[in-house]
Formats: structure tokens, sequence, C-alpha cells
């Protein structure tokens, strides 16, 4: 028998997830009287951990995939995507434009190399690409005094044949945050004004979330918009979970208790000795630890679910294991079920606060060696 860990993968979910940003996008668009976004589904790292072929099937009804590895856009045209697939860091040397070409995918286009490589490319047809500003958050993108004359040879390109479309795109730094994306956006109108149209894409989820009256299209331009956590029901705000928008966990880390301990007030629980038992209690050893992708930094007080209810983990995470109060469950034993996080656990955003990090880590660590199934 295997140890008893697991992840499952709820398509549903994702499906589910999918639909409220949909529904909350034709809401904004229909208030504001313009066209409702269309949705690059966001699937980079094998969807954030949980599995492409699972992404294609939940996100079918998007109107796009966007990823930044060729090969995942490979897997997704195998696992029968037809529709746009955009690479967001596009393509590296001029050999992956053969793959641009073969799987017909969009690339963002955010450097002059890659410019030079789409001019001296020999393709079967025209590559879209999004030409990708840089506003502030300096990553990828054109500068603004570069923005304009990088634009105008792509118009040449385009005139030559070798490009479809010529979209532009730029990435929020702080769309989750306080200082939000005015500022941003303000470079972004500024540089883009009066160039040709095309089509437009500048949100993540969390702009998604709380700015969708930026992604309202008019006769001249389709939006998109690039929504990546929450479509896996995951928050990208600090101060709002996902529940709140009526997201639902599509990745569940599940597993069991393996041991019991009855210790004695003034023991300590797990290596460095860094919890102390206040009073007689029982402690549940949990098969997960941080080689399962279980946070290290996870201390002492972060949620576990035990058995239906929600108690908390004391000490140390180790290599293959940890531990959690069983106060609250008297009833736990050996091969109770528990949750790590996700369908009737904690969060994973929760679980990451207590680790000092962000639900987007914890869903793309969990190891290989966890065995997954789909639900
Ligand atoms: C990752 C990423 C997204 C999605 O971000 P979320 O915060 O997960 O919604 C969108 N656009 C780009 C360019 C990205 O790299």
């Amino acid at each position: 028998m295997p140890r008893p860990i697991s992840v499952s993968i709820a398509p549903a979910a994702l499906r589910h997830n999918l639909s409220v940003v949909r529904e909350h996008l034709d809401r904004t668009a229909e208030r504001a009287g313009g066209t409702p976004a269309s949705i690059w589904a966001v699937i980079k790292a094998n969807a954030y951990g949980h599995g492409i072929e699972q992404a294609v099937s939940g996100f079918s009804d998007a109107q796009g995939l966007a990823m930044l590895d060729l090969q995942e856009a490979v897997r997704c045209r195998e696992a029968g995507w037809g529709g746009p697939i955009l690479l967001l860091e596009g393509f590296f040397e001029p050999d992956d434009l053969d793959i641009v070409d073969r799987y017909h995918l969009t690339t963002s286009v955010h450097n002059r190399e890659q410019l030079d490589m789409l001019a001296h490319a020999k393709l079967s047809r025209r590559v879209d690409i999004m030409l990708k500003l840089n506003t502030g958050m300096n990553r990828l993108g054109f500068s603004a005094h570069s923005y304009g004359p990088a634009h105008a040879r792509a118009l040449q390109l385009q005139e030559r044949g070798q490009l479809g479309t010529v979209g532009k795109m730029t990435h929020f730094a702080c769309a989750d945050g306080e200082q939000g994306v005015a500022a941003q956006m303000n470079v972004f109108n500024a540089n883009t004004q009066g160039l040709a149209a095309g089509p437009v894409s500048v949100c993540n989820s969390a702009a998604t979330l709380r700015y969708a009256e930026i992604a309202v299209g008019d006769a001249q331009t389709t939006h998109w918009v690039r929504p990546g956590i929450c479509l896996y029901g995951a928050s990208p705000f600090a101060d709002a979970d996902a529940a709140s928008f009526g997201l639902r966990p599509a990745m569940t880390l599940r597993s069991e208790l393996l041991s019991v301990q009855e210790i004695p007030a003034g023991a300590a629980v797990g290596y460095g000795a860094t919890f102390t038992a206040p009073a007689p209690m029982r402690i549940g050893v949990v098969a997960c630890g941080y080689a399962d992708g279980y946070p290290r930094h996870a201390g002492t007080g972060t949620p576990v679910t035990v058995g239906g209810v929600t108690t908390r983990l004391v000490g140390r995470v180790s290599m293959d294991m940890l531990m959690v109060d069983l106060d609250p469950v008297p009833g736990a034993a050996f091969g109770t079920p528990v949750v790590l996080w996700g369908e009737g656990g904690p969060s994973v955003d929760e679980v990451a606060t207590h680790a000092g990090t962000i639900g987007y880590e914890l869903l793309c660590a969990v190891a290989p060696r966890v065995p997954r199934f789909v639900v």
C-alpha cells in the first residue's frame, strides 16, 4: 500500500470558478454598456500544480489558454485544445518559432530580440502577437519610449506577412494591494493611445476581480483578461478569501493519522522541541511532510482538519510527517482522515499565510511522490 497521502483535482471546480469570472465580466460589461472581456485562463506551471490535462478539461469554456512553457502548449494541443494559446514569456530562440508556427500559438513579444527573430523566421503562417509594455513592474516589456517604435516595427512585419494580429498587453505589480492599477493604467493608456487598434490584455486575477471595468471592450477593441490563481479557487488578495468571491478550491491535499501519542504536560513535540504541551494532551501524527510539498515554515497554530474538525498543527513539520493537536477531536484515532488544504479543510491561502507565503507557491509545490486523483 502507498502512504495514505493523496492530492485530488476537481475539474468541476475549475469549471465553476471560470463561470464565476465569466459572470463577473459579463455583469461589468453590461453595466458599462460595452463588450465583455474574453478570458485567457492562465495555466502556467502545470496549471498551478493542477495538471495541464485537467486544466484543458476544466477550462474548455475559456476563449484561450495562457502559459509560458512551449512543451505545455504542445500538451494542450495534444489534449485536444484547438483555441488560442498565449505564450506569456514569448519564445526564447529562433527554433522555438517552429513550434509557435506548427501549433499555432499566439506569443507575447516583450523585447527587441524577439522582434528580430520574428523578422527573420520562415513561417508557414502569420503569427499573432501581444506586444508587451512595461508600465512599471519592471519585469518584462518594452519601456515607454521604445514601445511606439516596437509597435511600428510589428506593423511593418504584419505588412510583410510575418505577423497576424498585433495586440497590446501589460502586467500589474500591485493589483492585489492598496496601490491598485491606476498608475500603471495611466502609463499604458498614454503609450498605447493613437496606435492601430488590436486586442488588449492587462488584467490578472486581482485586477479581474477588483477592476474589471478596465477590461470592458468597445467596437474597436477586444479585451482579454488573464486570470490564474482565482480559477484554481485561491485568492490573489491578502484581505479577501476565495470563498467571498464564490470560488471553490480545485485541489485538495488529504492524508490520514498514522499514529496517536498521549503525552504528559511539559512534554515536547517534534524536531527542535519547539512545542511543549501545557497539559496532558493527545497528538496526532499525519502522513504529510515537507517532502510532500507541505511548507516547513508552517508553524504551531496552522489549521489542519482532522476527522472533519479543524485543529492546529503543533511543532515543526518534518520531511514525511507533521503533528497535530487532537484535543478538539477526541474521537480521532489511527486512520482518521486529515485534510491539509482544500475541500473540507482549511484554504490553501490560510495555510500559506501561516507559512509566510502565498497559496500560489503551495499549489505549485505538491511533490511528484504524492499520488494524484482526478475527481
Ligand atoms: C501569472 C500571470 C498571470 C496570472 O496571474 P494570477 O495572479 O495568478 O491571476 C497573468 N499574466 C501574466 C503575465 C502572468 O505571468
